[in-house]
């Protein structure tokens, strides 16, 4: 066992959303004064950035270089809201004689933060640099899988804010979660997870008409057109179904390849994917780490075994890891399956593991018209070498980011969230710090 950590419950919530309230109340740091602690939080986690990197590792299973990775990025993203403090500015409408009238953004108050295992640092961290920035207090419920890094950022934190501004309550989704989305003395809930969770948060919510960011998940498109340059396509098409396992929202699930460079394009993946070695991921070679969970392992194979009912074809993978020393641990191997029924339950549905579902295309208007044809628009992926149709493509695609010829970038500063079922409103960007916060209108009459 890695570690035993106390479930919260409604009464460890309650307890967290009063002392947030009156933290919150007590706060009145300017902008100056915010950008300094946010810096401060990430100069701290910059200092313990391999203990947060191996904590990453040993609760979530993925590579240690890609938890490195998260580390630096979260880093990044409270640098970035560090400077956003300072341009969080209203409008002034053009005088007319009459009357004088600007508008101020005001923090909302108390925040409750909800966040999955799959980026348990760094998307904290997309919650948690914007709603300081503004100026709220935050509670964070973070998953019941991976509660560490939160846990030791809390620490790092609580040395630069005031009692009770920050506080984390772990546990269970219905135990701790469910409770801080109908507190009444909540402002706002800012949640990263799966759809269905997600549509009940806003249930929740609703009763208070409290404000929500969803960011929820994804069945994203990569489109390969024939002036692809396949070799650069194949890297894109790797990072984009197997980074982190196949555990991202982002992940691009289906492949939708033009029939001039589908067998070309395909040999290459697969080759690349059964080369693809799963190691231990404390080990800095290692880039296929374990799933989060057995539960998760189930969950994927399920998937994998309905589309090998439903005839599809397996050009690599299709099972979990049975050799030594892996056999127990939870991996599944890297998979490639063509030939799936455009309806069926694994082509529809998130999967939220290494399997990819690769399409021949010829007709341009067909294949757009599929692409688009499920409830998520989160991500989606374009490779081709002409910028023109790459730009005429990434208009036609229903998704919130559109890559072209890479995939998985997440610049801080570069607005991330869904259309469709895919979520409500944008996090990383400038306009983030703008969800933390309620207009207020002032409009004084000069007669
Ligand atoms: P879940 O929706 O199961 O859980 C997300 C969080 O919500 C967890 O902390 C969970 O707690 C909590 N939760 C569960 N039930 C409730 C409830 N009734 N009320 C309030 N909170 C609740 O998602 P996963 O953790 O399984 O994460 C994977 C999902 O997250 C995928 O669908 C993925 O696409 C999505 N995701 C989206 C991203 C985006 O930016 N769009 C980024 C990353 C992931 P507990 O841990 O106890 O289950």
């Amino acid at each position: 066992m890695l570690a035993e950590i106390p479930a919260g419950t409604s009464a460890d919530v309650d307890r967290a959303v009063e002392s947030a309230r009156e933290a919150f109340e007590g706060w009145d740091a300017g902008p100056g004064e915010r950008q300094s602690l946010l810096h401060e939080i990430a100069d701290r986690i910059e200092a313990e950035r391999e203990v947060f990197a191996k904590l990453e590792t040993l609760d979530n299973g993925k590579p240690i270089r890609e938890a490195q990775g998260d580390v630096a990025a979260a880093v990044d993203h409270f640098r970035y809201f560090a400077a956003a403090t300072r341009h969080h500015e209203g409008i002034t409408l053009p005088p007319d004689g009459t009357r004088s009238v600007r508008t101020v953004h005001e923090p909302f108050g108390v925040v409750g933060a909800i966040t999955p295992w799959n980026f348990p640092l760094l998307i904290t961290s997309w919650k948690l640099a914007p709603a300081l920035a503004a100026g709220n207090a935050v509670v964070h419920k973070p998953a019941e899988q991976t509660p560490l890094t939160a846990l030791k950022l809390a620490d790092e934190i609580r040395e630069v804010v005031p009692d009770g501004l920050v506080s984390v309550v772990p546990g269970y989704g219905t135990e701790a979660g469910e409770p801080l989305t109908k507190h009444d003395d909540v402002d706002k809930i800012a949640f990263t997870g799966s759809t269905p969770v997600g549509k009940q948060v806003m249930r929740n919510a609703a009763d208070d008409v409290t404000d929500v960011t969803l960011e929820l998940g994804g069945k994203n498109p990569v489109v390969v057109f024939p002036d692809a340059d396949v070799r650069s396509a194949v890297r894109s098409a790797f990072l984009a179904i197997f980074y982190n396992k196949g555990e991202t929202c982002s992940a691009g699930s289906r492949m939708f390849v033009h029939e001039d460079v589908y067998e070309e394009f395909t040999e290459a993946l697969v080759e690349t994917a059964r080369d693809t070695e799963p190691g231990d991921p404390l080990l800095s070679e290692t880039s296929f780490g374990p799933k989060v969970s057995k539960e998760q392992v189930d969950r994927t194979m399920a998937y994998v075994e309905s589309a090998r009912e439903s005839g599809g074809r397996f050009r690599a993978g299709g099972n979990r890891v049975e050799e030594e020393p892996y056999a127990d641990g939870c991996f599944v191997e890297p998979t490639v399956v063509e030939g799936l029924d455009h309806d069926s339950d694994p082509v529809q549905e998130e999967i939220f593991g290494p399997v990819l579902e690769l399409f021949e295309w010829s007709d341009y208007d067909a294949m757009v018209e599929r692409a688009n044809d499920v409830d998520y628009g989160l991500t989606a992926g374009v490779m081709t070498e002409d910028l023109g149709r790459a730009n005429d493509c990434a208009r036609d695609l229903e998704a919130g980011t559109v890559w072209v010829n890479q995939y998985q970038d997440f610049p801080a500063g570069m607005p991330f969230g869904g259309y469709k079922q895919s979520g409500i409103g944008r996090e990383t960007a400038f306009e983030t710090v703008e969800e933390y916060t309620r207009t207020k209108a002032i409009d004084v009459s000069l007669r």
